[in-house]
């Protein structure tokens, strides 16, 4: 059922980028009297999220702070607001200038979010107000033309729309082990857990499991903390994240629109351009993020299967790449022994008492290869596929059949406009999303540069303006 009115009341769930934007942009848009709620489960992440809660000064925005601004049409926003705090950000070990392409702390980020989010509530017109509440959304119900959440508080809320800005969820558990060891102390399933690095500091040696931003993450951090221990990193196929290339152009002139429709003949279309221009990939790759969207609507569903099979990893760890400083400083661990890398599958892990012996089958190899270690890192990833998550509100949604996976498992189904399309396909005049849970829809939808264009859309159509 299409809502009557403009809305008064809209509740957004999750208190990370895509919730925080969507907030502030309603703050400054409004005319009208509207009470927005702002939800967040966890305090330690409102108006920063899971990616800029890390109090780690050496966890580094993986973009360059010329392109992070929050707001779409002033790009040099959160340039101007590091420049001002340039000496402070200067003390941090990891950063050697703040100018449009470097690579900040994303701690620092999370204060310029929070700070983006006052500003707004400051500035919104009479009426238009900010409820700040931490607390989990454990179920939702659309009633006539309005949506009751409950908290897992007990308190219930009253909203005319309500944006579902659920973001990163922790990984799923990889495949080798049993209940019993995932439930042990030696298992950090959580990457993102408060007390995980206080844990892992008396260890003399651990694994992380995956080889994407997450294990760089942990690495650098455990580097940074002063871990003697020996650091196991293990991955099918052994690719990890390329580094940024100071000085590689910003802009490359390509068309895509000849890539379109098939995996294959995109790929070397691609390899193409870059071969005739004589360039470095990387500013092809990135030249083709702003088309990203038509070009990955354009394959349909079984040529998308086929570039999650084929080419999802080598897509990954060239498109999000790493600060040029962090990229030497793993170097510089694998050099020194520090980080070991291991290559395929992992076929158990044995809890021993004391440690756990891990068992893999090292790619093209025909035997077993084991090593044992204090303590396993679950770095494989965010899970998008909604069945598997222990949320009580998705459990609660998919039960109530208002919420349905995409087709391929990588987030939820949504409409264009980010309106959360129910189980029989309908688009709903209630409930919206943004950001990660629209990978299935958009592929390029997980980071600033694409998230904050859609928290401004969003806010928009809320608001009908
Ligand atoms: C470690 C990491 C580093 C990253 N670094 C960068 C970077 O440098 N640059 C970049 O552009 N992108 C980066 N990203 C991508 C990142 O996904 C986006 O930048 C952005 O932060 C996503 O924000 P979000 O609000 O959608 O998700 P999240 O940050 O995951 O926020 C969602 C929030 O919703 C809350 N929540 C979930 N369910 C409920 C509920 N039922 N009730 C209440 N609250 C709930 C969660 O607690 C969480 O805080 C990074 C991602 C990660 C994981």
């Amino acid at each position: 059922m299409k809502p009557a009115s403009p809305p008064q009341t809209i509740a957004i769930i999750g208190a990370g980028f895509s919730g925080t934007l969507v907030a502030a942009h309603l703050l400054s848009r409004a005319k009208a009297p509207l009470t927005i709620h702002l939800i967040e489960r966890e305090r330690s992440r409102f108006a920063r999220g899971v990616a800029y809660s890390t109090t780690e000064d050496c966890h580094l925005l993986n973009v360059p702070a010329g392109n992070m601004s929050a707001y779409p049409d002033d790009r040099e926003h959160f340039l101007r607001w590091a420049q001002a705090r340039a000496g402070e950000l200067l003390d941090c070990a990891c950063v050697s200038e703040v100018t449009a392409a470097a690579y900040l702390p994303r701690r620092a980020y999370g204060d310029y979010l929070t700070q983006v989010l006052d500003e707004a509530e400051r500035g919104a017109a009479p009426g238009v107000g900010l409820e700040r509440r931490i607390d989990e959304v454990v179920s939702l119900k659309v009633e006539g033309e309005a949506v009751d959440l409950r908290l897992a508080s007990g308190a219930q809320l009253r909203a005319d729309r309500v944006v579902l800005a659920l973001g990163n969820f922790r990984p799923g558990d990889p495949s080798g082990g049993d209940a019993a060891f995932y439930r042990s102390a030696r298992y950090h399933g959580d990457p993102w857990a408060p007390d995980v690095l206080e844990r892992l500091l008396p260890t003399e040696s651990c694994l992380l499991v995956g080889s994407g931003l997450t294990m760089v993450d942990w690495a650098i951090t455990l580097n940074q903390a002063g871990y003697r221990g020996t650091i196991h990193v293990v991955s099918r196929r052994g690719l990890w994240p390329h580094s940024h290339k100071p000085g590689a152009p910003a802009a490359f002139a390509l068309d895509p629109s000849g890539a379109k429709g098939a995996v294959r003949a995109g790929l070397h279309r691609l390899r193409d351009y870059i071969r005739k221009s004589g360039a470095d990939w990387r500013p092809a790759i990135d030249a083709l993020r702003p088309a990203t969207p038509i070009l990955w609507k354009s394959l349909g569903l079984s040529e998308q299967r086929r570039f999650l099979r084929h080419l999802r990893t080598l897509w990954d760890c060239h498109r999000h790449r790493l600060a040029p400083g962090i990229a030497a400083r793993l170097a510089a661990m694998l050099d020194s022994g520090q980080l070991v890398r291991h290559v395929g599958r992992i076929r158990g892990f044995r809890d021993l008492g004391g440690q756990v012996e891990v068992v893999i089958r090292p790619r093209g190899s025909d035997r077993n290869h084991e090593f044992r270690v204090d303590a396993v890192v679950n770095c494989s990833g965010s899970e998008s596929d909604y069945r598997r998550l222990d949320s009580p509100l998705v459990k609660a949604l998919l039960g109530q059949r208002l919420i349905r996976p995409d087709p391929l498992a990588l987030g939820l189904d949504v409409a264009d406009s980010g309106a959360l399309v129910d189980a029989e396909g309908v688009a709903s005049e209630f409930l919206f999303t943004l950001g990660p849970p629209q990978k299935g829809h958009w592929w390029e939808t997980t980071a600033v540069p694409e998230i904050r264009g859609q928290a401004a859309r969003l806010a928009a159509e809320l608001l009908g303006v």
